[in-house]
């Protein structure tokens, strides 16, 4: 359960994990094998047999990604969700799950599918309400927690609930999708397991769709090693080398993109046309002095509900030019979206919140263009 920590700073590490070794007329960067199958004859071994059970070009990545989270093992699957499901993978049926009500809506979609199909109980909990999270981890399985949560950005006291599943016997899974782990490392907080859609800031240019696992625990990664196997649920080579390449700037496209949130979450505060804007930077944010505690940085998400409803909510994202209409999150480019154009997002999330993934432009032209688009909605 223990390991070094790395010595050096995260931006190193970022830089060099994974890594070939230092040979002469050795390639820098780990090469990318492209074959389904190993030359294997005989009883098989520990050699590489079959790329669904294993390629030499998901390690570089896997050694990167555990060494920012500060754990001992890092597993890439082929999603976000994937990943989640992977590290899910133990809840009993008819067992007792804790989740934020505002998670990402497909951790929540998959939950109720395990509620139906395994009669398991899922308790939607207010993630930021520590005392309504300690008492649903009361008898339950597996705590799902998001901090801060998709899209709602709600804060939640991270090493108290994570200290109170451990007391409890309940296994915690953190989604640490949206602070990265240059923002925060929930391993060091208390959880068992974190879990990332590498879709968005870790591969960072919105080019892939991959997932991956960090654990210190040796059986949950071997569990989640084998679920990968037995469902399929694996990363193409390719993907996973452009997410080490990805990875290798992410501390400084996550400062830049940081930076220029909390700048127009700032800016956008004091704009007519803003009825009410959530980023955990801004002091008066509820989140704000859970968040300083327990992240090194906020993130580059910013909820913002225009005056003027979801007509005026719609209008902004007709009006936009440089931030694009789009899903998704954490690349290099600015993109909006009104979560609750999809039918599927929980019903407590207002019907006119967008969520902005402030990308790495430069900051005068996002608030040009948004601002802009505000002025335009009140017309
Ligand atoms: C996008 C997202 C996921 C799902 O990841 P995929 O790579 O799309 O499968 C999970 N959690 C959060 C917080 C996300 O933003």
């Amino acid at each position: 359960m223990t390991h070094d920590p790395s010595p050096l700073a995260p931006a190193t590490v970022a830089v060099t994990a994974g890594r070939p070794p230092r040979v002469q007329g050795g390639p820098v960067n780990p090469p990318v094998v492209l074959s389904s199958t190993y030359v294997s004859q005989g009883v098989p071994g520990d050699e590489l047999l079959y790329t669904r059970g294993g390629t030499e070009t998901w390690e570089p990545f896997e050694t990167a990604l555990a060494a920012l989270e500060g754990g001992a093992h890092g597993v890439v699957l082929g999603s976000g969700m994937a990943a989640i499901i992977a590290a899910l993978g133990d809840v009993p049926p008819a067992g007792v799950v804790v989740v934020p009500r505002h998670a990402y809506q497909v951790t929540l979609g998959y939950l109720d599918d395990l509620a139906r199909r395994h009669g398991v109980e899922v308790r939607r909990v207010d993630i930021a309400d520590t005392e309504q999270v300690l008492a649903a981890l009361d008898g339950a399985d597996v705590l799902m927690a998001e901090s801060p949560t998709n899209p709602m950005l709600e804060v939640a006291d991270l090493p108290t609930i994570l200290a109170g599943a451990r007391q409890r016997g309940v296994f915690s899974v953190v989604d640490n999708t949206f602070a990265t782990p240059l923002g925060q490392r929930p391993l060091d907080l208390g959880a068992d397991v974190v879990v990332h859609s590498v879709t968005k800031y870790l591969a960072g240019h919105s080019d892939v769709v991959l997932g991956a696992v960090v654990t210190d625990d040796d059986d949950v990664a071997a569990r989640v090693r084998a679920y990968r196997t037995l469902h399929g649920a694996i990363a193409g080579p390719m993907e996973v080398f452009l997410a080490l390449r990805g990875l290798r700037t992410l501390p400084l496209r996550v400062e830049r993109a940081n930076a220029n949130a909390a700048e127009l979450a700032r800016r956008l505060a004091e704009h007519p046309r803003v009825a009410e804007v959530r980023h955990p930077s801004l002091p008066t944010d509820p989140g704000h002095a859970r968040a300083a505690r327990q992240m090194t940085s906020f993130g580059a998400i910013v909820g913002l509900r225009p005056v003027g409803g979801l007509a005026a909510a719609d209008a902004v994202v007709d009006a936009v030019r440089l931030w694009v209409p789009a899903t998704s999150l954490g690349g290099v480019e600015s993109t909006l979206e009104r979560r609750r154009r999809f039918t599927t997002e929980s019903p407590t999330v207002p019907e006119d919140l967008l969520r902005l993934s402030v990308g790495v432009e430069d900051v005068e032209d996002l608030w040009a263009d948004l601002s802009r688009a505000l002025d335009h909605g009140a017309r």
